[in-house]
């Protein structure tokens, strides 16, 4: 069995779908193969006693309604509601949990010692760039050259630590100054992050049937087991039912892959091709730099409270617990995420298997939990899952800052997703970042002058990220949109 398309996407997560709609746009014959049963990948949810228990993202968009995944949802015509968070963030130490509505609020949070050397810190990473000599040092060892370590600013080292422990999956040495940097530039130029209406299944499942009514196919339960190529050039992949084991041949010229650089290479080497293995990766050896590189892993845990324990929108980060980051409550901006009466809580926190057993990270997130939420005795709260990523579904394919580019040295085989994640944008913004980067690669090969010179969206102007100072910046404004109900 042979079909023909001009372009076939391997993996039905947010990259995959996004990049599908996107050459749906221009009028290009799509399919899409996932592996399984249903599409979204690592941003997508199912229903379990009651609440939408998610497969990988807490339902929430980094830089909210203003960031890059809402924007190109909005060009797509995707609807999407997103509710942005109305503060900063609020800060649980000391025991006790202190809401900071703006970055001037965050005094109280830190004392005016650690406050001051917080603006320090913050006056040089974002009015002048990093210098040659910063550009390999991981953030620990710049802010360590600042006089800022766990003796001397103990609770400011915690604000940094947890804020990448929840929102990159990963510890202040395993990432750069620079790419702080660009990250919390971006965090404050964009705007708040918020919880998307339906949680992630909503917006996946939106993303689908736009696909589908453009006209693109879309194969679920089907592995690909290889990718084809002929002198160099990718010619397309097969398929195959998992359900019968029945092969199918998909050529197309252009072969979007959403599984990481890694996976592609093994379809690559699996097909028993000629060519050589993907080798471009940002100019760097895979895997990267600082502190080992790889993938970003970490653990997740779903509770369910009888009370309410964070009081707005946005993310709770943990100053005072000995391993949970931070902490989102959902169902505040949609009550459907959580069963009628109860209440949906998302923890995450860094989890290193190469170092700690999982019975051991698990152990203390539930120490945590207790710290927190009191005994769970009394039956104020209960856990519904725990789950670990790592392997072949991490947090993030590539650590922040040490990702691939989305070309491959195969003709036609570009990359996408969580590992192709331009500087600065992370998670879903990156995702949705990368499949811009992809369009432009993909443009810069085949030039064709009815498309734009760049799909990267130009940035929020830099004053808008002095809103923080009293208020988040406002949100984008809202649009009428025909919203499914949560799944
Ligand atoms: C615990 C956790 C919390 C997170 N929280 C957030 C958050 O709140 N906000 C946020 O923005 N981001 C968050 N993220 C990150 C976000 O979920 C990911 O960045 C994003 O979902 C990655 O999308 P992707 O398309 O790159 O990859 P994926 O979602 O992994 O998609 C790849 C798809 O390819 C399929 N596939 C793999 N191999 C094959 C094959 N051989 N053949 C066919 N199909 C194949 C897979 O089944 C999968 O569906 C979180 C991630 C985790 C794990």
């Amino acid at each position: 069995m042979e079909q023909h398309y001009d372009v076939v996407v391997i993996g039905a997560g947010l990259g995959g779908l996004l990049s599908a709609a996107q050459f749906l746009g221009r009028g290009r014959r799509v399919a899409v193969v996932e592996r399984l049963t249903h599409v979204g990948g690592r941003f997508t949810a199912k229903p379990f006693q009651g609440a939408q228990v998610s497969t990988g993202a807490v339902h929430m968009l980094p830089f909210g309604s203003n960031g890059v995944l809402a924007g190109m949802l909005r060009d797509l015509r995707v609807p999407h509601h997103v509710h942005d968070a109305e503060v900063f963030g609020s800060f649980h130490i000391r025991g006790q949990q202190l809401r900071a509505r703006s970055v001037l609020a965050l005094a109280q949070v830190l004392g005016r010692h650690q406050y001051a050397r917080f603006l320090a810190l913050g006056a040089q990473m974002f009015l002048r760039n990093p210098r040659p000599a910063e550009r390999d040092l991981t953030f620990r060892a710049w802010l360590a050259q600042q006089g800022v370590t766990s003796a001397t600013a103990p609770d400011l080292v915690l604000f940094f630590a947890r804020m990448s422990h929840f929102a990159l999956s990963i510890d202040l040495d395993q990432v750069t100054y620079p790419e702080v940097c660009a990250t919390m530039k971006n965090m404050f130029r964009y705007g708040p992050p918020g919880i998307v209406d339906g949680g992630c299944a909503a917006v996946a499942g939106a993303l689908e049937r736009r696909i589908r009514a453009a006209g693109g196919t879309i194969l679920l339960n089907h592995d690909v087991p290889h990718i084809l190529t002929t002198n160099g050039a990718a010619t397309g992949i097969i398929a195959r039912d998992r359900a019968t084991g029945t092969p199918l041949t998909l050529r197309a010229p252009l072969v979007i892959s959403n599984i990481g650089p890694i996976a592609t290479d093994a379809l690559l080497a699996l097909g028993g091709q000629e060519c050589p293995p993907h080798d471009q990766r940002g100019g760097q050896a895979w895997p990267p730099h600082a502190g080992g590189g790889g993938a970003a892993t970490g653990l997740k845990v779903h509770v369910l409270t009888k009370q309410p324990f964070i009081d707005h929108q946005g993310i709770m980060y943990c100053l005072d617990t000995a391993r949970i980051a931070g902490v989102v409550q959902p169902s505040n901006s949609d009550r459907r995420l959580a069963p009628p009466g109860e209440h949906l809580l998302i923890t995450h926190q860094l989890w290193r298997p190469e170092r700690e057993s999982i019975a051991a990270a698990r152990a203390q997130a539930l120490a945590d939990l207790t710290y927190l939420l009191g005994p769970p005795e009394f039956g104020a709260w209960r856990v519904l899952t725990m789950s670990q990523y790592h392997d072949a579904w991490p947090v993030n394919r590539a650590v922040q800052g040490a990702d691939a580019i989305p070309q491959t040295s195969v003709r036609g085989l570009y990359l996408v997703g969580d590992a192709v994640k331009p500087s600065g944008y992370l998670m879903v913004e990156g995702v949705a970042q990368s499949v811009n980067a992809l369009m432009d690669a993909v443009d810069r090969a085949l030039p064709d002058p009815t498309t734009p010179a760049t799909h990267l969206p130009p940035k929020p102007p830099r004053r808008r990220a002095l809103a923080w100072l009293i208020a988040p910046p406002a949100p984008h404004p809202a649009e009428p949109v025909d919203l499914p109900a949560a799944r």
